[in-house]
């Protein structure tokens, strides 16, 4: 009988064979293409934790590319909780929140991220990207219209795309097209997404009048605090807080990935709005719930954020060195003080060839391409951490000198 079986597979392998040859061609193809375009992605693994040092094809090397802004990802305390948590809790949440993966540390955690943010309530989700996709087609659907910055993250922009919703994309930070886009628009339920920190730009969207806006043309508004939860405010809590927006906001959404050093997001808003999101955010409902030890960690994470300051402060004084310093030696960095620094380069390739020079030099800073950034403005994504010293900020500087000239060159 296993005889015949065998014999039947034998034969199946052959025309399988084929078929996965062909879906290789396929993908081969496709590579090809992005190669020649000089935008094919490799990985690059890190051999060593995250911090201001990372060891790197057995280097190490300054690493100006990491999102754990806060130096969180590697605090003891963090470590610790995790630890604990493994130990007393397990490692897995065996199941999506709504069955039985519903632990008190994901309830203790959500109670204490919306006395954070300052709302009512607050939901976690697995990431941010799970966030932005599920949360925005259970605000918007068919029939209604939404309203999103030119430059928001892709997964805001999935969101937008996944709700069914009519999508209007207005240029980066521009107030007036925006307003015009709103009075254009006839359907009644109305949502305007933005980030409030430009992960690939660094600068801040105009959020006091996206508010006004929205009041006036009855429009919700929804903010993604990846880059400015645990870094911007008087208690960290993000650009909404240090604006003093918290009621205009129906919806903020932050991660625990950057400047909490863990992972995992969250949305912070009303009862109402966390209810509905139990209800209705598919990528909460059908997906396992965050594991015990990444919440245990992010709680801890968050302990340190409320009780040192000084971490924020220390972020956004090495973000000032850097800008300033790269900017003496002749680099054209926008104006701002804020952790995440665009080097923009313009050409694709001479982006990429100036990444790799800083690698040489010992400086690990991404270049990053379209389609992640508009044709023409590829760029050396460079952010700093609270636990770069003066010495980190000052090497750096020396390298981006060191590989000026290629960063100068027409290509
Ligand atoms: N929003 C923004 C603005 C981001 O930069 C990112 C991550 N790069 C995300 C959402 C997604 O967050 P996560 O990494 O937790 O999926």
């Amino acid at each position: 009988m296993f005889s015949g079986v065998s014999a039947a597979l034998t034969r199946a392998r052959g025309p399988f064979k084929r078929a996965s040859m062909r879906a290789d061609a396929f993908f081969e193809q496709e590579l090809a293409r992005r190669e020649a375009a000089g935008l094919r992605r490799e990985l690059r693994p890190v051999e060593s934790a995250q911090e201001t040092h990372v060891v790197v094809g057995g280097r190490s090397v300054l690493s100006l590319c990491s999102n754990n802004y806060l130096g969180l990802a590697t605090h003891p305390a963090v470590i610790e909780a995790a630890a604990r948590a493994a130990r007393d809790f397990g490692v897995g949440s065996g199941a999506s929140r709504l069955i039985s993966g519903s632990m008190r540390l994901h309830h203790d955690l959500e109670q204490r991220l919306a006395a954070f943010k300052g709302t009512a309530s607050c939901l976690l989700f697995s990431s941010g990207y799970h966030a932005n996709l599920g949360t925005i087609p259970a605000l918007v659907g068919e029939g209604d219209a939404v309203f999103s910055d030119a430059l928001n993250h892709a997964s805001l922009i999935d969101g937008c795309r996944l709700s069914r919703a009519a999508v209007h994309v207005y240029p980066h930070a521009d107030i007036g097209a925006l307003e015009q886009m709103l009075r254009r628009e006839a359907a009644r339920r109305r949502l305007i997404v933005t980030d409030s920190i430009f992960s690939m730009d660094g600068d801040a969207a105009p959020l006091r009048e996206i508010c006004a806006l929205g009041e006036r043309c009855e429009a919700m508004v929804m903010v993604d605090e990846a880059h400015a939860a645990g870094v911007l405010g008087p208690h960290g809590a993000g650009l909404v807080e240090a604006l003093g927006l918290t009621e205009q906001v129906a919806v903020q959404m932050g991660t625990l990935g950057k400047a909490f050093g863990c992972f995992g997001a969250y949305v912070a808003g009303s009862g109402a709005l966390i209810a509905h999101l139990i209800n209705s955010a598919r990528t909460f409902i059908y997906t396992t719930a965050l594991p015990p030890p990444v919440v245990a960690a992010a709680a801890a994470a968050l302990t340190v954020v409320e009780q040192e300051p000084e971490r924020r402060s220390a972020l956004h004084r090495n973000a000032v060195r850097l800008r300033d310093g790269l900017r003496a030696i002749g680099y054209r960095i926008p104006s701002g003080d804020r952790h995440i620094i665009p080097v923009v380069i313009g050409d694709t390739e001479a982006a990429m060839h100036v990444a790799d020079a800083l690698l040489q030099q010992g400086v690990l800073a991404r270049g990053i391409r379209p389609p992640t950034v508009p044709a023409d403005t590829a760029r050396v994504r460079a952010t700093v951490m609270a636990t770069h010293t003066d010495r980190d900020i000052q090497e750096a500087i020396e390298a981006f000198r060191c590989v000026r000239p290629i960063a100068r060159t027409p290509r």
